[in-house]
């Protein structure tokens, strides 16, 4: 390929921009399992779910079939005002590494949020409002989704409530901030202010929180409180679908110039900026027109697919989500305080749990001290200071161009580029001052979750 004619950035024009979300489930040859009832053990129907989620967004989660979901006018307006994002070739980094493969990442960090979770936000705001509802509750973790989704909620004109893990609102007070200047009523969890948070306490009275706890406390107030629903900001299929945005743009750019990757590597949390990265070239793979490598990376302190059961458990601690069928380290895993806030989280999108169940995909886990050297390269060469968890996906990125390094293959590595590590500077500094630790769970820690794992007959035989 003459890779001299591809340019630093690719740019999409307003024109090009896509019009529609893409929904992989309708390409999937087997569909991941139903979630099911946690009292009946049935299939969830639109009614279980409607009580916590708003109508449409319930809509999307059981659409399995259409493959094309419009983009309403209202959320790609607002999508205008900063995407599409870039993607870049990293011919700096390529230099440095003396690799002759292409590297190119997706970069979302391009908004106040620092991330891709606006991306969702967005719509699932949209949604609420168009509802008639007037406020909103989640959790965040490292601060990323409770910000994309303050700006959401200032734009539309709902109130909200944020629940955050604990030990990210005490690295993390300017994110706090952010959040509270976009009007968000912030509250570090687990907190005394609902059932599940006080339960918490009760049992783990030092711990420094986790997703799962958080998003059990803002569940309880949700279901309490008049006009309220719960948002999640990662895990659920209709926010993979909200994400396929990141993929529609990536293959559109890179469709410009005939360029196809051979690796795409994405960090995963719940999962949500894979699978939307993934979304249409998956497809292709599945369609039998591409054979390209997927790889999802996680930290080695969470790891919930190189490590984890592929078992139903509920999404939060305090169990009282609709139980999925995923790869998980069962949902009472109290994840180490790792730096990636964003990626301590107990499971994984059942989507893209399925995707790595049947071989479509790869997964690696990486410890944090050798994530940050490679955050710590990257922003030296390529001039963007990246948000941990996005160097997950950097450092498999970096090792993959090493290995063509080695065997001299120029293959076309894409990678997703989350978020921006500003508010992260507490994690850089104890790197750099030589003072991170890895911690990887040994496996009778990892047993403590399974055993905790949802005693239903759908669980025998994992
Ligand atoms: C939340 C977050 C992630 C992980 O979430 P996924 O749902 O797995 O995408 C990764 N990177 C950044 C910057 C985040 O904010």
């Amino acid at each position: 390929m003459a890779t001299n004619k591809i340019p630093t950035k690719i740019y999409l024009s307003e024109d090009e921009l896509p019009k529609y979300w893409y929904n992989l489930r309708a390409d999937m040859k087997e569909k991941h399992e139903p979630f099911l009832n946690p009292v009946t053990l049935k299939p969830c129907t639109a009614a279980d779910l409607e009580p916590v989620f708003c109508k449409d967004l319930v809509e999307q989660e059981l659409n399995q079939t259409d493959r094309y979901i419009e983009i309403p006018e209202g959320i790609r307006e607002f999508y205008k005002a900063y995407r599409p994002s870039s993607l870049t070739r990293a011919y700096f980094l390529e230099k440095k590494l003396g690799t002759p493969a292409e590297i190119y990442y997706k970069f979302e960090g391009n908004n106040t949020s620092g991330s891709h979770k606006l991306n969702s936000a967005v719509a699932q705001v949209y949604y609420a409002k168009k509802e008639g509802l007037t406020s909103l509750t989640t959790e965040t973790g490292a601060g990323q989704w409770g910000t994309a989704l303050a700006m959401a909620c200032a734009f539309y004109g709902l109130d909200l409530n944020v629940y955050m893990v604990k030990v990210s609102s005490q690295q993390k007070p300017y994110r706090k901030a952010v959040m509270q200047t976009y009007g968000a009523n912030v509250i570090p969890s687990p907190s005394d202010t609902t059932e599940a948070g006080r339960k918490i306490l009760a049992e783990h009275p030092d711990t420094g929180g986790s997703l799962g706890c958080a998003i059990s406390e803002a569940i309880e107030v949700a279901l309490h409180k008049d006009k309220c629903r719960y948002v999640l900001g990662s895990v659920l299929d209709h926010v993979l679908l909200h994400q396929s945005i990141i993929g529609l743009e990536s293959k559109i750019a890179m469709d410009k110039y005939g360029i196809k990757p051979d690796i795409i590597i994405g960090c995963a949390g719940g999962g949500s900026n894979l699978g939307g990265l993934i979304a249409p070239f998956m497809a292709d793979k599945i369609n039998g027109k591409s054979d390209a490598k997927f790889i999802a990376v996680e930290p080695a302190s969470c790891p919930s697919l190189t490590r984890g059961k592929f078992a139903y458990d509920f999404g939060d601690t305090g169990k009282t989500t609709p139980l999925m069928r995923m790869y998980t380290l069962g949902c009472e895993f109290m994840p180490s305080p790792s730096h990636a806030g964003g990626l301590r989280y107990h499971g994984m999108s059942p989507v893209l749990s399925k995707l790595y169940h049947d071989g479509y995909m790869e997964a690696r886990a990486v410890e944090q001290t050798s994530i940050f050297k490679a955050a710590t390269e990257f922003a030296r060469c390529e001039g963007i200071l990246p948000a941990p968890e996005s160097a997950h996906a950097i450092r498999v990125a970096m090792d993959e161009a090493i290995k063509c390094r080695e065997t001299g293959e120029k293959k076309v590595i894409l990678f997703g580029l989350t978020g921006t590590g500003y508010f992260d500077m507490t994690s850089y500094m104890s790197y750099l001052d030589g003072k991170m630790t890895d911690y990887v769970p040994t496996d009778a820690d990892l047993q403590k979750g399974f055993d905790a794992l949802p005693d239903i007959p759908q669980n025998k035989n994992i």
